[in-house]
């Protein structure tokens, strides 16, 4: 950058946004004591600098060292404004889908202060859209992992007919995002959404007790977090809770959530971690401090008493190192947690793997019996497997793998980017996409882009 003083160590370029006008601009990643800062120009709006890491260049690179080559695009559109104007995608971007997300509604039960989406305002898709959506992306190389997300899904009274259109049209593995309100107020519901074919239940879930609700999310929620998954254990739905965390706010209870989740296995399969993005509803500066990968992993390993230490974690490189972290424990008899997972990422893990993993991961605890239980015996296949096959399954293989699957726990969190940290060489190695019928499929992070002044380049 002009004018800077040399003996600051520039460690690499790449190119990001002015959070102002959002035209893109060249950036810098420079070294300093405190860690790895992003640093840009615009030549209207002026300078702007963010921490992305807080570690040396040497513990900044052996954690990206694993980069797996570029994937080819299935129907790309053509490159012509450049990255982030093309979405859809465009010929340039590096990484085929894992999960996309299907936004089913505008409409929401609470106005959460941070919400991504700005949602609350808006109205429901038709299902007749939606299902336009799903052939899309079945044409574009899926199925993915669905994730229906909003707002909120559940305020749709037709939630469980989008689950079998989803079923009938090729996708496998669907996911619910949600608030847990209507799971934990409603006697069955979530036992209709499992029979329609629901996967998993990826619950918001940022504290223990109700003050981190009351600040995040407006309201008391704590007794329907505990209900909603009291409802999905019931009901045979594995679920993770995923928690916002925002500095000043609940950065103290990544160890509490973490404890209590592993004490709600197996339903809950996992927690995953979101830091606070500034975007959408909350797009205010955040100054030089942010919560990165290396701070999350400290507070992991601080807050669980060494249990879960940072050399666990890997960067899950389906997607760029640098967007993840992630780690696998198995639970042993005496309650404690052998990590699974450690240092370098598992090796050849692309977005076809990636998928398959959360497909694995995340669904319902199993049973000897069916997952389903419960259900009326004439209704007893929506496992795929006959009550007879399953009187067969018994043996020892077979509850080894189902005591695995079990007491596996994963620990995982994303680093979404904004207009302050955005480096355009991570959004092109983009997995989780949008889907929206006037671009195709568009990457999480550019979908949620906003300005300052919190106007999205896409939605
Ligand atoms: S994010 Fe990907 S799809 Fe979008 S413009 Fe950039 S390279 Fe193309
Ligand atoms: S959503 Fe954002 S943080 Fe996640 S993989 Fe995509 S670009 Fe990276
Ligand atoms: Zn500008």
């Amino acid at each position: 950058m002009a004018g800077r003083d040399r003996s600051v160590k520039i460690i690499g370029e790449t190119q990001s946004v002015c959070p102002e006008c959002l035209r893109v601009i060249p950036a810098v990643k420079v070294e300093e004591e405190e860690g790895i800062y992003l640093e840009k120009m615009c030549p209207e709006h002026g300078n702007f600098r963010t921490l992305i890491w807080e570690g040396n260049r040497e513990s900044y690179e052996k954690w990206g060292a694993g980069m797996r080559p570029a994937d080819q695009i299935l129907k790309a559109r053509p490159s012509e404004k450049g990255c982030p104007l093309d979405c859809g995608l465009c010929e340039a971007h590096e990484r085929r889908g894992c999960c996309v997300l299907l936004e089913v509604t505008g409409r929401c039960s609470l106005r959460c202060p941070v919400c991504f989406a700005d949602a609350g305002r808006g109205e429901d898709i038709s299902l007749e859209e939606l299902g336009k959506q799903m052939d899309f992306l079945m044409e574009h190389g899926g199925p993915f992992n669905l994730q229906l997300s909003g707002g909120e899904p559940t305020m749709r009274e037709d939630l469980p007919e989008l689950i079998r259109m989803g079923m009938e049209k090729g996708f496998t593995f669907i996911q619910l995002n949600t608030n847990g309100i209507r799971l934990a107020e409603e006697e069955g519901y979530a036992k209709d959404l499992k029979k329609a074919g629901l996967s998993c239940v990826y619950l918001q879930f940022d504290g223990i007790g109700d003050e981190v609700c009351r600040v995040l999310r407006g309201r008391n929620l704590w007794e329907r977090k505990k209900a909603a998954i009291d409802a999905c254990e019931e009901a045979g739905l594995g679920l993770v809770l995923v928690p916002v965390v925002a500095p000043g706010v609940n950065e103290d209870q990544v160890g509490a959530i973490l404890k209590y989740a592993v004490s709600r296995m197996p339903a809950v399969r996992g927690v995953h971690f979101q830091p606070l993005s500034y975007f959408g509803r909350y797009p205010e500066d955040p100054g030089t401090y942010r919560i990165t990968i290396p701070r999350l992993l400290a507070l992991i390993e601080e807050q669980t008493d060494g249990t879960m230490k940072a050399e666990h974690f890997t960067e899950g490189n389906a997607t760029n190192p640098y967007c993840t972290f992630q780690a696998a424990y198995l639970r042993q008899d005496d309650g404690s947690m052998k990590p699974l997972t450690h240092g370098a990422a598992p090796r050849g893990r692309v977005s076809e793997q990636a998928k398959k993993y959360v497909e694995q991961q995340w669904s319902g605890a199993k049973t000897e019996k069916c997952c389903c239980k419960g259900n009326e015996p004439e209704t007893q296949s929506c496992c795929g497997e006959s009550t007879e096959q399953m009187r067969l399954d018994t043996s020892s293989l077979d509850e080894f793998l189902t005591k695995r699957h079990n007491n596996t726990f994963a620990v995982s969190g994303m680093l979404f980017q904004d207009a302050y940290n955005l480096d355009l060489s991570r959004l092109r190695r983009c997995y989780i996409l949008e889907t929206d019928s006037r671009y195709g499929m568009v990457p999480f992070c550019a979908y949620n882009l906003t300005d300052r002044k919190g106007r999205f380049l896409y939605r």
